[in-house]
């Protein structure tokens, strides 16, 4: 298989693949296979190497790749299931937006609602805060265009 980085690469190597990092790598290596179920926050060369992996969604246990390929924390979303991964990502974005125009948009797919979610994750968002008053104008920047591009992706065949 093709892998970035070249043959004089002295850091730590990958267990899986035997791939060794650059001297300058930082902390563990993990494989990552690519982005999985998550949505896509960058297209790069599979495999590669993270510091780790993302958890498998909660939901539908697919892989949710690596903070490289896939984003982390409160931006790791599943596409397959139109879910926030982390509990980070519910409390500050709320649960997905299930209206006909955005389920059409995923192909069918409802997203889960509040109730749906783990209960860290909904110990994280707060009692009572379902998305009803939910504003995508306030979220970060980066977050915002991920939420949209999410709603508008979810479903389009990246799982
Ligand atoms: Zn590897
Ligand atoms: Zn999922
Ligand atoms: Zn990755």
């Amino acid at each position: 298989m093709k892998l970035a980085g070249g043959k004089n690469n002295r850091g730590p190597s990958c267990a899986v693949c035997q791939e060794r990092m650059p001297a300058s790598w930082q902390g563990a290596v993990a494989h990552c296979d690519g982005p999985g179920v998550a949505w896509v926050m960058r297209q790069i060369e599979k495999p590669h190497h993270a510091e780790q992996i993302n958890p498998v969604c909660w939901r539908c246990g697919g892989k949710l790749g690596c903070p490289r390929c896939a984003s982390s924390g409160a931006a790791l979303l599943c596409v397959r299931c139109a879910a926030w991964a982390t509990p980070e990502g519910l409390a500050a974005n709320g649960p997905i937006l299930n209206s006909a125009v955005s389920v059409a948009k995923r192909h069918g797919v409802a997203a889960p609602q509040f109730v749906e979610y783990p209960e860290e994750f909904r110990r994280a968002r707060g009692a009572g805060q379902d998305n009803v008053d939910f504003d995508p104008s306030k979220l970060s920047a980066p977050a915002r265009r991920l939420y949209q591009l999410g709603l508008a992706g979810i479903g389009n065949g990246a799982a």
